[in-house]
């Protein structure tokens, strides 16, 4: 799980399991929240 907050006041505004991008207002501060999802490893590669 991923703790989403406001890059501005640090307010918690979701939780999420896994994303790819997400915009969050912050109902606080106002402040618009892009976020991208840390780079993940690629799956395929259990068995080289
Ligand atoms: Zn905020």
């Amino acid at each position: 799980m991923h703790d989403i907050r406001c890059g501005h006041c640090a307010r918690k505004l979701a939780s999420v399991n896994r994303f790819d991008t997400l915009q969050i207002k912050c109902p606080r501060c106002g402040t618009i929240n892009h976020l991208k999802a840390p780079s993940f490893p690629p799956a395929s590669r259990e068995h080289p």
